[in-house]
């Protein structure tokens, strides 16, 4: 099971939940993710196994599971190079690559969690407390916690079959939304400090950096949230904030619904949903606000 850099609950639940269900009948499972498992999802189950180290002895024939990336290039750097007819990409990302030689692609998906759970059916995999645990976690990062536009009533039903399976949504809550070390808090006042405007209003973005991170005790796990906060200001339809850390400036942008964002980081090279998107940029901070200003504004923002 792979999973993406900077991982979410999404990715990890998604891939978690799928190497559970495959260990149960029989299938030896590795969970392969560059990046440590952030402080808020390590209540996962299986979370403790997941690592960046790929085992020696992996037969020929193993089944490389990408989780919740539009191109397998997500998964970083230290993935070994592997063959296509080894790679099984699911995903709900617009404008994913197709990379594997076998494709689980559902955009109208709210979480890759969710197209697992269609997996799940045609499996006829039993639902238990861990894998509702894992699939609830996915549902409710993607969906801000059932907030964002892609909360249906198929999705509110799906969630209220796994808490009937043992999911505990108030842990997931408490996990995922609360639990703010004091350090996040007073980064974000950072960021809002440093807040700006353009575009009549429309346009919100700040960003934060490493001294900024130094100054306040945060870590670049403390930011997943903040732009979130800009999106949600009076008036803003995008929203962006840029992340200059370890020499690469990472900006994550949040719309309304009017503006694709999708599109506006393709421009960029990266990727992601209509409301939710990325990219990592280099060079300095202002090139990066003006190209990402050139993106939104060819978006028609
Ligand atoms: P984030 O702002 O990091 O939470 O990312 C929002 C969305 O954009 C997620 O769906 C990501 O998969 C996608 N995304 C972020 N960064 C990139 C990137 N560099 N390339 C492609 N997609 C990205
Ligand atoms: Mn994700
Ligand atoms: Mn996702």
């Amino acid at each position: 099971m792979v999973s993406h850099v900077k991982p979410d609950g999404d990715t990890l639940g998604a891939g978690l939940a799928l190497g559970i269900a495959l260990k149960r009948i029989g299938k030896r499972v590795h969970y392969f993710q560059q990046d440590p498992v952030p402080r808020n999802l390590r209540f996962l189950p299986d979370a403790l196994c997941v690592s960046r180290d790929v085992p020696a002895d992996l037969p020929g024939d193993t089944l490389w599971v990408f989780c919740d990336m539009s191109d397998y290039s997500r998964a970083g750097e230290f993935l070994p190079k592997m063959q296509r007819e080894n790679m099984l990409d699911i995903d709900h990302h617009l404008g994913n690559s197709h990379f594997g030689a076998f494709n689980f692609v559902i955009p109208t998906e709210c979480s890759t969690g969710t197209a697992v759970m269609r997996l799940f059916r045609e499996m006829r995999v039993e639902i238990d407390r861990d894998l509702a645990t894992c699939l609830l976690t996915t549902i409710m990062t993607d969906t801000g916690g059932f907030m964002h536009s892609n909360t249906t009533p198929g999705v509110l039903e799906l969630s209220a079959e796994l808490m009937r399976a043992g999911a505990d949504k108030e842990q997931i809550t408490e996990e995922i939304f609360a639990n703010k070390r004091i350090a996040a808090t007073r980064l974000l006042g950072r960021v809002i400090d440093e807040m700006r405007f353009a575009h009549d209003g429309r346009y919100c973005y700040s960003h934060v950096d490493d001294a900024m991170l130094a100054q306040t005790g945060a870590d670049g796990e403390d930011t997943e949230d903040v732009v979130n906060v800009l999106r949600g200001q009076e008036g803003v339809e995008v929203a962006a904030l840029f992340k200059a850390f370890d020499g690469e400036i990472r900006v994550s942008l949040r719309s309304n619904g009017r503006v694709n964002l999708q599109a506006a980081a393709a421009r960029l090279g990266g990727g992601g949903h209509f409301r939710a998107a990325g990219r990592t940029l280099y060079g300095p901070r202002d090139e990066a606000f003006a190209a990402g200003d050139g993106a939104l504004s060819a978006e028609g923002l």
